[in-house]
This record gives C-alpha cells, sequence and structure tokens, in this order.
C-alpha cells in the first residue's frame, strides 16, 4: 500500500489480546504513523488510547539498546561487543553449567509479547534440544489458569467464541475482568451492541464499581474471591427454574448429576451473604442468563489470577455448559488474553508443561512425535520451572543461569522482593531487551538488544484464534536484531542443528508443519496466505475454507476421551492469605486505561502518562475517615512481604475492607515503594501455578514523618 510521501503496511496492536489491525505509515523521514485498518474483522478501524498512540514507542529511540554489551563480573561495567563475542560467551556458560549440573540448571523466561516465530525457536531449543523444559513466559501470569480450565472443561485449551458471536449474543456476563480498560475495543462492540439493542442484558461480576459496570444492567459487587459461591448459586437457580438445557447435559456433557447435587448443598440465601451481594440479585443474574438465546461469559485476571483460578475458571464455564451456551452463534465462554501473542505462545508449547500444538508432555507419543520432527535430544517427560518457579530456583541454587527476554519480572512477579534476590544470587542473566527500561539490566552479564514491534515480521493470535501476519516496517536501530534471529544465532553457537532458518517465514512453515493432525491443525497456513487473507482463525487445515474457523464445538463434539464436555464440581473453598487482626484489609491489584503491564512502553507516552500520574491506593471513604486518611494524603501499605507508599485515592467505587493498587509502576526515580508486587503474595494455583495478585491480606496506616 502507498500514500503520497508514505508507504503503508498492514499489522496488529502489540498491546492487549484483542488484537486490533493497524495500517502503518512509513513517513518519508523515517518515522511511523498510525491509524486503525478500517477493514481489520476485529477493530473495523477503531483503536484504543494505547493502540492510537504506538507509534510514539516506536519513534522515541532516545531509551533503546543498540549494541551486545557483556561484563565478567558483577562490580565490572558493562562493555560493548560483538554479537559473536556476546554469544560466544553466551553459549560458553550455558555449556559450562549443563556440562556441570545438567540442563535443568539453566532456563529461558519469555513472554506472551514474543511472537509466535520467537515462541516456536525458543521452545524448540530448549525442550528439543538443551533437554530441558526450563521455558516459561510472563503468560503463566496471566492466562495459565483459563489454560487449564478450557483443557478440564472441554479437552484441549480452545477459546469456542468468535468476536463476531458478541453482535449476536443477548447476554454477557462479564466476570473478573474490565475489558473498558483492559480490552477497550471489544468492549465498544459491546456497548455498540447495546446501545442498539437495549434489550440485551449486561452482568458485571467486579468488587470495584468499574467503567465496564457502568453500562451494566446488573452489578454484582461481590466480595473479592467469591466467585465460585456466586456462579454455583446462579448455576442452582438455572437449575431450579428449569433454565438447563437437558438435551446437551445428557448428551454432550458428564458430570451434571454431581454438579447439580453441589450446588444445592446451599441455599442461595447463604451463597448471598458470603458473597456480599443480595439474593433477589443472584436471582436476576439467572433469570438474565436462562433467558437469553445467546450467552457469552467473559472473564480475564479477576478469574485468572487466583490461588483456586482454575477452579473459578471451571465454575464460570459450567455456565455455558448447564445451559447448552455453547458451540451455536452469539454464545460460549470467551476467555480475554492479556498479552497479544499469549494464545500464538500456546499453540508452539510455550510454557514449561506443554510440547507444540498443545501436544502433552506427559503423553509419550506425543513426546516421540516432536523429537522424531526436531531430531534432537530426547524430550524430558517432566514438566519444567514455572516463572515464580524460576525465580525460586535460583534462590535455592537449583537454577544457575537465566536468559530473560521481552519481559521485566522485576516489577510484574509476586513478592517481587524475592525475585530481586534470586536474580542477585544468579549465576549468569543474560537480558534480550529492546530499551534501557527494564530493571533486570543491573542484574544482567550479558544485555541483547532487540528489534521492536514495526522492526520484525511475524505472527501472532488474538483471544479469538484469529492468526495475524505483522510486516516489517523500519529497520531496528544500530545493532538491534528480531528475537527469532538472535535466538537462532545462540543456539547455532551451542552447536545444534536446526535452527539454520532463511527468515521468519521458514520458522512458520517449520510450526504450521508440526500442528498436523492436531486439534489445531494450521497445516494450510503460510506467510503468502497469511499475507494475502492478513488474518484467519484457527484451525485452518490443507484446503481450508477461506477464513478459518470462527467457532468451534458446532458438532457438539468436544475434544474429551468421550467427545462430551465435562462439567466439573468443583469446590468453593478460598485458599488465599486472609486478613488478620495486623493486616484487617483485603488487597485486590490491577490495570488501568492508559498503561500497559509494566509501563515500558506506555510509560513512554506523554499523553498515556497523563491520566493517572503516578500510582495510587483506592480506599473507600468509611475506611479511610477511621483511618484518618484524607484525598491525597500518602498511605503506607504493608503486608508480610514489604510495603507501598502511594497517594490515597478516596473512592466509593471500592468495596469497604478493600483497597486497590495498580499493578503498572516499578521503580520510579530509584524509588520502589510504588511498585504493588512488593505486597503481593507467593500463593499460586496448585493446578495452573498462576499467582494469587488478586487477594492478599495487609495493613494500611497515614504516612507519618519519621
Ligand atoms: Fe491495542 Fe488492545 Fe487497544 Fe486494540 S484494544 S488498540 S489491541 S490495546
Amino acid at each position: 500500500m502507498t500514500r503520497k510521501n508514505t508507504e503503508s503496511y498492514t499489522s496488529t496492536c502489540c498491546y492487549c489480546g484483542v488484537g486490533c489491525g493497524v495500517v502503518v505509515n512509513k513517513e518519508k523521514n523515517g518515522s511511523i504513523t498510525v491509524e486503525g485498518d478500517k477493514i481489520h474483522p476485529v477493530n473495523k478501524g477503531m483503536l484504543c488510547s494505547k493502540g492510537i498512540n504506538l507509534h510514539h514507542t516506536v519513534n522515541d529511540k532516545t531509551d533503546r539498546l543498540l549494541y551486545p554489551q557483556m561484563r565478567y563480573n558483577k562490580s565490572m561495567p558493562m562493555q560493548r561487543v560483538s554479537w559473536d563475542n556476546a554469544l560466544d560467551r553466551a553459549a560458553a556458560v550455558f555449556k559450562t553449567f549443563i556440562d556441570k549440573y545438567g540442563p535443568d540448571s539453566v532456563a529461558f523466561y519469555a513472554s506472551g509479547q514474543c511472537l509466535t516465530e520467537e515462541y516456536y525457536v525458543l521452545n524448540k531449543l530448549m525442550k528439543g534440544f538443551i533437554g530441558s523444559n526450563n521455558i516459561d513466559t510472563n503468560s503463566r501470569l496471566c492466562m495459565s489458569s483459563a489454560v487449564v480450565g478450557y483443557k478440564k472443561a472441554l479437552g484441549e485449551d480452545s477459546v469456542p467464541v468468535c468476536y463476531d458471536d458478541i453482535e449476536l449474543a443477548d447476554c454477557f456476563y462479564v466476570t473478573g475482568a474490565n475489558p473498558a480498560w483492559c480490552h477497550p475495543i471489544l468492549w465498544r462492540r459491546v456497548e455498540a451492541h447495546k446501545a442498539a439493542n437495549p434489550q440485551i442484558k449486561i452482568i458485571v461480576v467486579d468488587p470495584r464499581v468499574t467503567d465496564s459496570a457502568s453500562i451494566a444492567d446488573l452489578h454484582l459487587q461481590i466480595n473479592p474471591g467469591t466467585d465460585i459461591t456466586l456462579n454455583h448459586a446462579i448455576g442452582r437457580v438455572l437449575i431450579e427454574n428449569g433454565d438447563i438445557d437437558l438435551d446437551f447435559v445428557t448428551n454432550h456433557a458428564e458430570g451434571f448429576e454431581a454438579y447439580s447435587e453441589l450446588v444445592f448443598t446451599k441455599t442461595v440465601h447463604n451463597a448471598a451473604l458470603i458473597c456480599g451481594v443480595s439474593e433477589t440479585d443472584i436471582r436476576l443474574a439467572a433469570k438474565y442468563i436462562g433467558n437469553a438465546n445467546g450467552f457469552i461469559s467473559m472473564w480475564t485476571m479477576g478469574l485468572n489470577q487466583s490461588a483456586i483460578g482454575v477452579n473459578k475458571n471451571l465454575s464460570l464455564i459450567n455456565l455455558n455448559l448447564i445451559t447448552g451456551n455453547i458451540g451455536k452463534p452469539g454464545c460460549g465462554p470467551l476467555s480475554l488474553t492479556g498479552q497479544p501473542n499469549a494464545m500464538g505462545g500456546r499453540e508452539v508449547g510455550g510454557l514449561s508443561n506443554l510440547l507444540p500444538a498443545h501436544r502433552d508432555m506427559a503423553n509419550p507419543m506425543h513426546r516421540a512425535e516432536v523429537q522424531q520432527f526436531w531430531g534432537g535430544a530426547t524430550i524430558n517427560p517432566q514438566p519444567g520451572l514455572t516463572a515464580t518457579e524460576m525465580f525460586e530456583a535460583l534462590n535455592d541454587g537449583r537454577l544457575k543461569a537465566i536468559w530473560i527476554l521481552c519481559t521485566n519480572p522485576m516489577t510484574s512477579l509476586p513478592n517481587v522482593r524475592l525475585a530481586e534476590e534470586a536474580l542477585k544470587k544468579a549465576k549468569f542473566v543474560v537480558v534480550q531487551e529492546i530499551t534501557n527500561r527494564s530493571e533486570c539490566l543491573p542484574y544482567a552479564d550479558v544485555i541483547l538488544p532487540a528489534a521492536a514491534w514495526a522492526e520484525k515480521e511475524g505472527t501472532m493470535t488474538n483471544s479469538e484464534r484469529r492468526i495475524s501476519y505483522l510486516n516489517k516496517v523500519i529497520d531496528a536501530p544500530g545493532e538491534a536484531l528480531p528475537d527469532a534471529e538472535i535466538i537462532c544465532r545462540f543456539a547455532k553457537k551451542m552447536g545444534y542443528k536446526g535452527f539454520d532458518f532463511k527468515d521468519a517465514a521458514a520458522i512458520y512453515a517449520e510450526h504450521v508443519k508440526l500442528t498436523e493432525k492436531t486439534n489445531i491443525d494450521i497445516s494450510g497456513l503460510s506467510y503468502e496466505i497469511l499475507k494475502e487473507r492478513k488474518t484467519v482463525q484457527w484451525p485452518y487445515k490443507k484446503k481450508s475454507a477461506l477464513h478459518g474457523t470462527p467457532r468451534l464445538f458446532a458438532d457438539k463434539k468436544f475434544y474429551t476421551p468421550s467427545a462430551k464436555a465435562i462439567i466439573h464440581a468443583v469446590p468453593d473453598e478460598l485458599t488465599s492469605e486472609m486478613p488478620d487482626a495486623r493486616f484487617p484489609f483485603i488487597l485486590t491489584t490491577g490495570r488501568i486505561r492508559d498503561q500497559w503491564h509494566t509501563m515500558s512502553k506506555t510509560g513512554k507516552v506523554n499523553k498515556l502518562n497523563q491520566h493517572y500520574p503516578q500510582a495510587f491506593l483506592e480506599i473507600h471513604p468509611t475506611d479511610a475517615e477511621a483511618l484518618q486518611i484524607s484525598e491525597g494524603d500518602v498511605a503506607v501499605i504493608t503486608s508480610k512481604r514489604g510495603e507501598v507508599q502511594v497517594k490515597a485515592k478516596i473512592s466509593t467505587q471500592i468495596k469497604q475492607g478493600v483497597v486497590f493498587l495498580p499493578m503498572h509502576w516499578g521503580k520510579v526515580l530509584g524509588n520502589d515503594l510504588n511498585r504493588a508486587n512488593n505486597l503481593t503474595s507467593d500463593k499460586i494455583d496448585p493446578m495452573s501455578k498462576e499467582p494469587d495478585f488478586k487477594f492478599c491480606a495487609v495493613r494500611v496506616e497515614k504516612y507519618k514523618k519519621p
């Protein structure tokens, strides 16, 4: 595409998992501008505040890492070196540790922002050649409970819905999510649908009165952590009212009897007391769902980031299953991914317990298939270390070397001071990054400069299984290289065969071949097809229909051994750290509208920093008054693990006894007292290993000068 004085390329926004299409215009002076892609099926030209400012993050090169750097011990300053020097050193150190302590002494910690091709080569290198499964990503902090939930209920980590189902639905149950701020363009589609059809119902479940709640017909402002109790109570009322799909639960699902027995062990009245909402509102929610012809449940971190995250997911998916709201137009459980390519990462097996194309690490046939295809080392049947486990293993010395790319764990991990200690103790740290904003850099032995969005080509998959091709628009500055190229160069330095890819298209071609005959089969796809069609939803088998598969399970055949969906009767026991006399408040953390993750990109954009220029504590007026805290006073928030000091924002939008901190801020001008994860707990979900970011016990006091 060309315009006067510009060249235009299509791409995909690299922030959230909505996956909006953008047109990137390359100006004569080499800078870029972006606009919404009017013909993209996801956003139809719309972009949110983050997306519309994307070009600033690329045009501003002042903080870019431009060349590889290295030092031989932590007391030395970093020195500029060649790519060969840096990668030779990294390979030599990795080989030494692997020879001396075994392959599990090294690890890669990557990101849901990596492109699929980058994920693929990382995964191939660690699992297929180094012989360890120690590759995990920050998607563990974000999506892993949904992955396990889908797999347990549907037999496969498969989002059954497409975004076009939004305009066909007449009831939305939005829980543990604030899409008005965190998935704005998707939410605009819900808002527009509601505006055109006022009779459709929107139910929002959230302990806070969010912007998403502002258009809801019913806001259930539950006590934090009571989601399962609420979902079970709604399930009970649906059964009482006869609003279940008998044919579906009898012929296409298993487990309804046990579920029914379980949900009747608690009265709706008792459930209402536990959840802190009225019985009438629970019954109304069930009525809205029961009356719907098309019912979509939507969720994200509020359910996933929990010590009982998988069970929360299952209790929600149950509502779709018992009402038969799956596999048909306008309905289904739609997990919203936080990162742009969390889904693509899962496709290539980019978590420490997965193999490519959603194959099972515990299945010997699956391991053999992948091993034969790659022609490398025997694949280890034991899952590797997950995100938080990697930092524990650095702390206790099991892990010697870690390679961190495209993520900033020093802000995003729970109980982050433990992670700081871990990086101090690590014998060898490689940081592969775009800018000097990563808080991991002071701990690095080797720093590798990476190309940014628009400086490399590749693919990503959004929340509705839509794969998009991203064009390279401009060259990376200095000596920065695309992440996939860095990893392939390193693999060759390690002496491994199978990393001599001509380009990103060749990596993609190998990836799609490995998906053949699996449930996520995209063996019919290639860069040529993606460039021509721009986006395609998987599965996309050879000789597939024009645009892939928008909706799964239309035949009511699920990926379980019985081909039936599984209704899980999950307990509603909360295992989080409970408040007590010393720490009487529940802390929940979350996102604000104009920042994304740890602000390494959005923090560069002045316009975005204006929304909330600094971190804050949201607290209810009654609690603030009892603590003699006024608006703007500095509050000191303490947990068993650490402290935060930020200004108080007094608001009736939060429940009494609950306080909220945004998770974006890390060290600001050397001060790390803005960092919410100083406080969060080490608890994780036992199945998904996802941390409990949404619930820990804290004390709040007014700051007093020492
Ligand atoms: Fe980007 Fe998400 Fe905003 Fe779309 S909704 S423009 S993908 S941040």
